[in-house]
């Protein structure tokens, strides 16, 4: 015997929910279907625990897709003032800080999930935790979900809304993906994307650990490709920190779909002054007398400092014991532009996102139901709709899971 209802959701993440939430409120009867063993799992680890659940500046022009008027479609139906409004009549507070990302002003994740799953109560959506769906057959025109311990429920429609590959501990493993292609859809190669970037380079080893505000410019075949201003990490493998992450999306695309070869980061170590004041200022200093390895005492870590007046032997870096003006503009020019060729991205346990997943082009605007099976909808990062960081991505999955919702 199976549990029948007008619509079943796999995936109770923050898609998952939200079109769980708005099927119900228009009378559906919905079940959530979630392979963990709670709900909202990754919820509770966004924003470093304190979900950045929006971006004031949410709009199609902040996403990229197979089909860029998909976003557009369904921001124009539930799109950041709806968002807000979800929340605050859930009984949210929200604050934005200056560069527009939204948070609970409790700062935390756990106070996002928790509004969510008191509305889901409210309302009667069924909750049925540790059911992986692994399949999903048709019989007399409805859908019938299946879970890998043989559990069954019965559907006139669907949402799939099981997220990419990111941090699969946290849930998404990528098998929405698999039950979207079994319909036919094609799947555009999902990358890691916010992710830590492979470098070989000896300042890696010498600084892990190392935090600086910086500015870095992504490079493919030496042209740009994104830039970003923020923190920047060296670690045991290569380079991490926010800039980074903000311009890892393309240059994984190139290495790890397009298979190109010619990836860099190129970064400016002193983003607060000019070339010519960096060259200017060491020069000065030279002539007053600084040992060599002091000229940029003050304006770099002091470890990095010390790293640099042991020389870095690399291609195209001068040595830094030299005094006269040539010398001090090529440190200048090597410290305000140093090329770090990346040799790959670190993988789904540490990548905050996914790009690729369903072609957007297979799924009706305006509403999200496939073009191939009438009653399935896809809604969150299953979709190749990608966002930037800071509330974009999340942004994405509230609306996209609350338009998906209202049609199933
Ligand atoms: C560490 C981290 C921090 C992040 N921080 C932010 C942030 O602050 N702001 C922001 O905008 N974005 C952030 N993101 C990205 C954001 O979390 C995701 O884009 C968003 O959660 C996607 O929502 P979703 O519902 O599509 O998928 P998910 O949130 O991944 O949810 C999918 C759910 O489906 C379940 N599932 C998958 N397959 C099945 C199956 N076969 N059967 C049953 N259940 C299944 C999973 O267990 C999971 O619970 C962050 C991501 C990570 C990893």
């Amino acid at each position: 015997m199976r549990d029948r209802f007008s619509l079943a959701v796999v995936g109770a993440g923050a898609s998952g929910l939200a079109a769980a939430i708005s099927a119900a409120r228009r009378g559906a009867s919905a079940v959530l279907l979630e392979r963990l063993p709670r709900a909202g799992r990754k919820l509770l680890a966004t924003g470093g625990g304190r979900c950045n659940l929006l971006n004031e500046a949410l709009s199609a022009s902040a996403f990229t897709s197979t089909d860029p008027s998909l976003v557009g479609s369904v921001l124009g139906r539930f799109g950041p003032a709806e968002i807000r409004s979800l929340f605050e009549g859930l009984g949210l507070r929200l604050q934005a800080d200056v560069s527009g990302r939204v948070y609970p002003v409790t700062n935390q994740a756990a106070s996002v999930l928790r509004v969510l799953e008191l509305e889901t109560a409210r309302l009667k959506v069924t909750i049925k935790t540790g059911f992986e769906v692994d399949g999903i057959a048709s019989e007399a025109g409805r859908f019938i979900v299946r879970a890998r311990d043989g559990r069954e429920v019965e559907a006139s429609a669907v949402v799939l809304a099981g997220g990419g590959l990111s941090y699969p501990a946290l849930g998404s493993n990528g098998s929405c993906l698999e039950l979207a292609a079994a319909f036919g859809h094609r799947v555009v190669a999902p990358v890691p994307s916010a992710v830590p970037l492979c470098v070989k380079d000896r300042m890696c080893h010498l600084l892990q650990g190392q935090r600086m505000r910086v500015r870095v410019e992504g490079q493919i075949d030496g042209r740009p490709a994104g830039s970003a201003e923020g923190e920047f990490l060296f670690t045991r493998y290569g380079i991490s920190g926010t800039a980074v992450l903000d311009v890892s999306e393309g240059l994984s695309v190139a290495l790890n779909r397009e298979g190109r070869r010619d990836v860099a980061v190129v970064v400016d170590f002193l983003p607060f002054m000019t070339a010519e004041e960096a060259s200017g200022e060491f020069l000065r200093r030279s002539a007053a007398g600084w040992a060599p390895g002091e000229l940029v005492t003050g304006l770099l870590p002091e470890k990095f400092a010390r790293v640099l007046a042991r020389g870095i032997p690399a291609p195209g870096r001068p040595p830094v014991d030299n005094k006269d003006a040539q010398g001090t503009r090529g440190l200048a020019a090597a410290l305000k532009a140093w090329k770090f060729p990346v040799q790959g991205t670190r993988g789904w346990n540490e990548a905050e996102f996914t790009a690729g997943g369903v072609d957007a082009s297979e799924v009706r605007i305006g509403t999200l139901e496939s073009r191939l099976r009438p009653g399935l909808y896809l809604a969150g990062e299953v979709l190749d709709v990608q966002g930037g960081r800071g509330g974009f991505n999340l942004g994405w999955a509230w609306a996209s899971g609350f338009v998906a919702g209202l049609g199933g």
